[in-house]
Formats: structure tokens, sequence, C-alpha cells
């Protein structure tokens, strides 16, 4: 019998970087995928191929509304849907293969089967042609991650009431996408088909989109993607969802409780995902799971088994591919002797629209409901020469800084290069800087970053360019 000190369960970005660290730390270890493709939800169906369709809708979108008054005229623009899909699929194929050579490259055993657990030292991997090899391992870590959840009275048929992996892959662009859920994958893969042209409803049962994001950020994003046509149905609630052949019906009491009729010959599901652990046999290792379905663990990531540990979307906290790489890094070092440590207080997030949303630390609501006294900064985009050169004025950088000591407690941008622009305001935080600190630091011009900077200097009253 195979023996390892860790075998990693999921090759997600949790599963793949934790087998990495452990390969790193000496740890001889072996990883279980289920799917003849390595790097789970985010690189096949999740992160990477949203990002790509994203990229290219983008293009499309940029070509047809901006590039004349850029002075590129173009004759005929026109979606070859087929080849955005084609090369979305490539480049899945090229990352997804990326993670194979990594795996070599790091001595990282490979199975491809499901695993389940024997007993809490012993895993039973199971090919898809029902053969069976037992491997022991001194450590598992689970990172199974998590799929699509849904409605009670909702079934996702897959061919006009679908998820996001189906959404990934589509055979034609909906003339009208009914969207169930205003959080991420609804407004990002609502903007990929609202960019190509189709009619894209967004009904969500919350008051605002993003709920969980800072209320400026819910309104400003609403604000530009209306401008951009997509409709949205906020304090609505879906009372149910009937298919024909080509149509989809779905009925929605607005806040009144007047029940609301949408057509539409496609219906996005996206009202979150849920922990997933069938056919794991997390029982015969005695590792509990919560009532929310999610795999209980204490603050090392260990579950109720102590050699075995679970990180990722199928633990609790944000279901974020760079949570779970924290995560797997953070166990590995663990199981190595370690003392690793995450601040999931600085864990950002990001939405990819267009404008992007980005966030690290506590919203206004947050500090509000905890009592902190902070100050504000805020700087809007429009005011940055960078913006006016690219024509990308919309948007904002929010700043909080605690009112006594000037630390920065969270930051909010909406705007071009936002998602990468949040970096900054990380690595800000992590070193506990003040709101002076940051607009003290030279920033280069003519830079987006720009607007950070000033959005600090506007805690104390002092941007210069508004
Ligand atoms: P997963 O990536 O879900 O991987 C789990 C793996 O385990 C899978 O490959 C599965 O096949 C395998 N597995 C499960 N059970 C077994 C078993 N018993 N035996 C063997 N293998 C098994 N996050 C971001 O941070 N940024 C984004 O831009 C982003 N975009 C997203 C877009 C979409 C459309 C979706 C759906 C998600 C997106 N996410 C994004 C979320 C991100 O994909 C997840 O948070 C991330 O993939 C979680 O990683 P994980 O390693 O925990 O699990
Ligand atoms: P989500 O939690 O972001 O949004 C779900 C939305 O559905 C919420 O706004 C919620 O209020 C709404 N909702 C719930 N029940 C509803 C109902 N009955 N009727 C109408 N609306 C309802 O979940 P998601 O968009 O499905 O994404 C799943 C996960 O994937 C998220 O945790 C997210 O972090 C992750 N993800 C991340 C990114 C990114 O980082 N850019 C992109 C895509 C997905």
């Amino acid at each position: 019998m195979k023996s390892f000190d860790v075998v990693v369960i999921g090759s997600g970005p949790g599963g793949y970087v934790s087998a990495i660290r452990c390969a790193q730390l000496g740890l001889k270890t072996a990883i279980i995928e289920k799917y003849n493709t390595l790097g789970g939800t985010c690189l096949n169906v999740g992160c990477i191929p949203s990002k790509a369709l994203l990229d290219s809708s983008h293009h499309y979108h940029n070509a047809v509304n901006h590039f004349e008054k850029h002075g590129i005229d173009i004759k005929e623009v026109k979606v070859n849907f087929e080849q955005m899909i084609a090369r979305k699929d490539e480049v899945v194929a090229q990352t997804s293969g990326g993670i194979n050579f990594l795996m070599d490259k790091n001595k990282v055993t490979m199975f491809q089967g499901v695993g389940s657990f024997k007993d809490a030292t012993h895993i039973n991997i199971a090919s898809a042609e029902g053969d069976i090899e037992i491997i022991e391992a001194k450590h598992t870590i689970i990172a199974t991650g998590s799929k699509p959840a849904s409605l009670p009275f909702i079934k996702i048929d897959k061919k006009r009431v679908i998820s996001s992996t189906e959404a990934l892959r589509l055979k034609e662009i909906p003339k009208h996408l009914i969207v169930i859920g205003g959080g991420v994958i609804g407004l990002e893969l609502g903007s990929v088909y609202k960019r190509l042209g189709a009619d894209v409803s967004v009904i969500e049962y919350m008051p605002k989109i993003v709920p969980t994001m800072d209320g400026m950020l819910q309104k400003e994003l609403q604000k530009s993607l209306k401008k951009q046509g997509v409709k949205f149905y906020t304090s609505h609630k879906v009372t149910s969802v009937t298919t024909s052949d080509k149509e989809v019906i779905v009925i929605a009491n607005d806040k009144k409780g007047n029940p609301i009729e949408f057509k539409g010959d496609y219906c996005l599901v996206s009202v979150g995902r849920k922990p997933y652990t069938d056919g794991l046999m997390a029982e015969n290792a005695g590792i509990t799971i919560n009532e929310r379905g999610q795999i209980q663990t204490n603050e090392h990531l260990q579950t109720t088994s102590p050699n075995i540990f679970a990180i990722g979307d199928v633990i609790t906290g944000a279901m974020l591919a760079h949570k779970a790489e924290e995560e797997g890094t953070l166990v590995a070092e663990y199981i190595a002797g370690q003392k690793p440590h995450i601040n999931y207080n600085l864990i950002p997030g990001v939405v990819y629209t267009w404008p992007e949303v980005a966030a690290v630390g506590q919203t206004e609501e947050q500090l509000k409901e905890a009592s902190v006294e902070y100050k504000v900064g805020s700087f809007p985009m429009r005011a940055l020469g960078r913006a006016r050169a690219s024509m990308d004025i919309e948007g904002q950088v929010k700043v909080l800084a605690d009112a006594k000591t000037d630390e920065i407690l969270g930051v909010h941008m909406i705007g071009a290069r936002a998602a990468d622009m949040i970096a900054e305001a990380v690595v800000a935080m992590e070193f506990r800087a003040s709101s002076e600190d940051v607009a003290r630091m030279s920033h280069a011009h003519p830079t987006f970053t720009e607007a950070i900077k000033e959005a600090c200097l506007a805690v104390n009253g002092r941007a210069i360019h508004s």
C-alpha cells in the first residue's frame, strides 16, 4: 500500500496550493482529483473561464461603444460566439495543464478518482472504471470545494434553467437572460451577456445587489450596470420557475407582494454555492459536518479528527479562491510544525464587472454597527488624468480610517482596474498603515492608483485634485 505524509482530496486552488506547499516543506504528498483535469471549480468552471468571457465581451463592448470616440473606425463589429467560447476553453486547458506541470515539478503524486475515507488514516480512491486503490495518509487535507446552490422549487435542468457552469458554455447568446440572485456570479455573467447583446433582468431578494458589500459600492455598481442596460428587480421574491422547450417563465413577488412575470429564453440561478462532501464518507473518519453542510474546523483548520484538516469552500468563510489558497498554505505549514496565521479581515473581495469593484476590511455599515468612530475620504475617478485619458471616468475610491489613530479600517473602490488596485490597500492594512502613511507615498502619475492616495488625503480634508 502506498503511504504519504499528506494526502490532499480535491485539486482546486485550496488543494493544489496546499499540495505544493506541503511538498516544498519536505512532506511526501499526494493529491486526489475526481475529474480528469486539475484546478477545481476556479480553473475549470469558475474564476478563469468567467474572466476569459468577461475580457472578451469587454473588448467587444469597447469596440462597439468607444472605438469611434478614440478615433478608430471599424466597419462591422460582430461577435463570433463560438470562437469566444473556444478561446475560453483554450485558456482553461492551458491553465489546468499548468497545474499538472506544477504537480510534477514538486513531485506530488497524482491520483484520479473519487477519494473517500475508509477510516481516519486510509483513503479509498475509486476510478471511473470502478477500480479501487487504498492509500495510507498520516494527514489528510479535505479541499472538496462547493457546488451551485438552488432554491427548493427550482430544478436546474441545465438547458433553460442553468447554473454558472452551463452559463460558461452556452451555444448561443440568450435573447433575454433572467438572473436570479444579484451577487457576484449573477452580475459578472449577466455583464458578459448584456455586453454581447442580450436583455438581462436581475431579480434580487434583498433590497440591494451584492448585499454584503459597502453601501456605496452597492449603489454605484447598480447605477453603472443600469446605465449599461441591465434591469434590476431588488426586493423581489421568486416564487416559481417553469420552462417549456424554448422559454422560461419566472414569477417573483415585488415589495408589495404583487406577482411579476418574467419571460426569457434562459434563467441563470446564482443564489450562492453549497459546500460539497458527497461521497467523501466523512463519517468513517469521525469528521463532523455542521447543519450548513460545512466541515467543522478549529482555528488550525483541523477537523474533529485531529490528523484531518479542511480548507476552502467546504468550510466556513468567504467562498474565494485566494481564501482557499491561504488556508491551503496555513495547513501545510501547521502540519510541518510552523505557526502560520491568516488575517481573514484582509481577504479582499472583487467583482469583475466594468467598472470593477474591489474592497478590503470593514464596510461603513460594519463600523457603524460596531460603534467604531471613523473618518471617510472619497475621491472620484473622473478627477484623475489617467481616467480621462482612457475614458474610464466612472467610480470612486473610499477610505475609512479610525477617527483617533487614523489607521485604515476599510477601502472600497469601484472603477477601472480596481481588481488590481485593491492589493495596495491590502498591503497598507497588513502593515497597519494610517491614511496619512499612504497619502505621503509617491504614486506614479498618471495612474488610477492616484485615486487611492487622493482618497487617503481626503480623509483629512486635503485631497489635491477635488
Ligand atoms: P474547488 O475549486 O471547488 O475544488 C474542489 C475540487 O475537489 C474539485 O475539482 C472537485 O472535483 C474535487 N473533489 C470533490 N470531492 C472529491 C472527492 N471525493 N474526491 C476527489 N476529488 C474531489 N473566486 C475568486 O476568488 N475569484 C473569482 O474571480 C471567482 N470567480 C468565480 C466564478 C464562478 C462562475 C464560480 C462558480 C466561482 C468563482 N470563484 C471565484 C469562487 C472559486 O472558484 C472558489 O472559491 C474556489 O474554487 C474554491 O476552491 P476550493 O479549492 O475550496 O474548491
Ligand atoms: P452570492 O452569495 O455572491 O450571491 C447570491 C445572491 O443571491 C445574493 O445577492 C443573495 O441575496 C441572492 N439571493 C439568495 N436567495 C435568493 C432568492 N431566493 N431570490 C433572489 N435572490 C436571492 O453567490 P453567487 O453569486 O452565486 O456566487 C457564489 C460564490 O462564488 C460566492 O460566494 C462568491 O464569493 C464566489 N464567486 C466569487 C467571484 C469573485 O470573486 N469575483 C465570482 C463568482 C463567484
